[in-house]
């Protein structure tokens, strides 16, 4: 964190519509983690900010939460059109602020925009029942009405994707929100958020603070908040789910993982490393749904030669460099972090079949690089298991049954992703029966649900009930009221007081 006052862009805040220079004094730098390069200063907003940034949703909610549905719905036809149109552009921005591939980052987006045209299709998603009759010309049916004043957090790894999760379905189901993106990479965010109100989002109804702990706690607190989404790692995840809980909110944490990969003896050799290898090592291991784990069943375990062999021949470079696999970690801090657990590894008697750190990379000596890493040999004791590396670094290990690996798996404190590389469907059958994970892959190695349906988790993986975007996420956005009602026309006269509970 600096103080400086140095001639470097600043971040926004956006309240009421507008962009606001903080006046803050604490700012931390955005920094290519591919060149060290300082991109922008990023403002940790004031008490006075924040409070003016809630303020700002509140008072929109009053007009924004009776806006026709399909007025909602068509800012979300023109927002899909405007990102898609700027893909490229905010690929470059994702890119230099986190490192990983223009390809994949073009995915960051994509991802989001699919939950966009998804939001586009409110008219269709926020729809109550009725049942006609429930007593004697009495009907029944629900109203899906918005919260209020929302919040997301969100971490720095989708920057694009995890905050087009949470605003867009928020807002097309009537809620203002106020977002606190990650301070490391909040400058495609802000893109993303000008877009927006480019596509018609009136003023008030989406507002952004920047910060740390500090911002996330003021959001947990706030009275005037009614709902707090976060996707995050567990430790923080799990501190706001009860600290917002405990303030009444209704709360929704995405949160660590460890993914593991089981693969049989019987699969497609060749597809099946392929897949492994671009799902440990793409985005340089720093993907939610990243496999860090593979178990080889039973001869299977010949397969880990060939597996070294392809990680071998990913490319480790700059992000906007052509034909890069595996760029920088997004800091220094991650750069230490994980060397640090590597060592460890090598430390607690993992062997080490692939060492990447200190690559030389050519054009990119300051670089926050680690190339991909393998462990063999590992067990569930050792650290590299327990802890979520986020980084390219996989450990392999072996079991001698298939029911033993899932048993390994099923022990694991996280349930993020899993995968199962076979050719038989019994197999596959008993593994989706079995495994107690949130997402689950059959011969699909990072099985990310598409916005039709909601993304979700087991165990250490997942806090509250109802997942950030799909058919759930209405109902998390959304207070459900039932209405009991009956219409008495001008000859109804009979009846009589009626002190039982029966509707006739
Ligand atoms: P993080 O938990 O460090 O940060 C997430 C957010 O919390 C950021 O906005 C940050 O400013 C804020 N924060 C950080 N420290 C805080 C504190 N002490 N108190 C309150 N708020 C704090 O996560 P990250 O490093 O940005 O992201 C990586 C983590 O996110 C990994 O654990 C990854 O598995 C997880 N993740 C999970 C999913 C999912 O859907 N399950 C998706 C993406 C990332």
């Amino acid at each position: 964190m600096t103080t400086s006052t140095a001639a470097v862009p600043t971040v926004k805040l956006f309240i009421d519509g507008q962009p606001v220079e903080s006046t803050t004094r604490e700012w931390r730098e955005v920094i290519n983690p591919a060149t060290q390069e300082v991109l922008a200063r990023v403002p940790f907003a004031t008490a006075e900010e924040i409070e003016r940034a809630v303020a700002s949703a509140k008072a929109a909610f009053k007009t924004w939460k009776k806006t026709p549905i399909g007025t909602r719905a068509r800012i979300f036809l023109k927002y899909q059109q405007l990102i898609r149109e700027h893909i490229k552009e905010l690929a470059a921005i994702l890119t230099a602020e986190q490192g990983k591939t223009l390809p994949d980052a073009e995915g960051d987006v994509f991802r989001g925009l699919e939950v966009v045209e998804h939001a586009a299709a409110i008219g269709n998603l926020q729809l109550g029942e009725l049942a006609n009759n429930v007593a004697g010309g009495v009907d029944t049916f629900t109203l899906l009405q918005p919260l209020g004043v929302c919040a997301g957090i969100t971490p720095f790894n989708f920057p694009a994707m995890i905050p087009l999760w949470m605003f867009p379905m928020a807002i097309a189901t009537g809620n203002t929100f106020v977002l606190k993106p990650s301070e490391q990479d909040p400058m495609v965010t802000m893109r993303l958020v000008e877009l927006a109100h480019e596509a018609g989002v009136p003023p008030g109804v989406l507002n952004v603070i920047h910060g740390g702990a500090d911002a996330v706690n003021a959001i947990c607190d706030h009275p005037d908040i009614k709902a707090v989404s976060f996707v995050g790692s567990t430790r923080v995840g799990t501190h706001v789910y009860n600290r917002a809980s405990q303030a009444g909110k209704r709360v929704q944490c995405m949160m660590g993982a460890k993914n593991h990969a089981i693969v049989l003896p019987d699969a497609n050799m060749e597809q099946s490393l392929n897949a492994i290898a671009g799902a440990a090592f793409g985005a340089a291991g720093q993907r939610c749904m990243a496999l860090s784990v593979v178990i080889l069943v039973g001869e299977a375990q010949q397969w880990l030669p060939a597996l070294v062999e392809k990680a071998k021949t990913l490319k480790v470079s700059g992000g906007a460099e052509a034909g890069t696999d595996v760029g920088p970690l997004v800091s220094c801090a991650a750069l230490d972090r994980v060397s640090g657990l590597i060592e460890r590894g090598v430390q607690e008697g993992a062997r080490l079949e692939l060492d990447g750190r200190n690559p030389q990379v050519a054009g990119y000596a300051k670089g926050n690089f680690v190339a991909p890493t393998i462990f063999s040999g590992v067990t569930a004791k050792m650290s590299v298991y327990r802890e979520e590396i986020f980084g390219p670094v996989l450990c392999v290990m072996h079991a001698d049954t298939f029911d033993e690996a899932i048993e390994l798996i099923n022990a694991n404190p996280n349930g993020n992703g899993t995968a199962l590389f076979t050719r038989s469907g019994a197999a596959a059958r008993h593994f989706k029966e079995e495994i107690d994970v949130g997402q689950v892959g059959i011969n699909v190695p990072i099985p990310v649900p598409v916005p039709m349906f909601s993304f979700t988790g087991s165990r250490g993986s997942k806090l509250g009930d109802l997942g950030p975007y799909g058919k759930q996420v209405v109902q998390f956005y959304t207070q459900t009221k039932t209405v009991t009602e009956r219409w008495f026309d001008e000859n109804d006269v009979g009846g009589a007081v009626n002190t039982t509970i029966h509707l006739k």
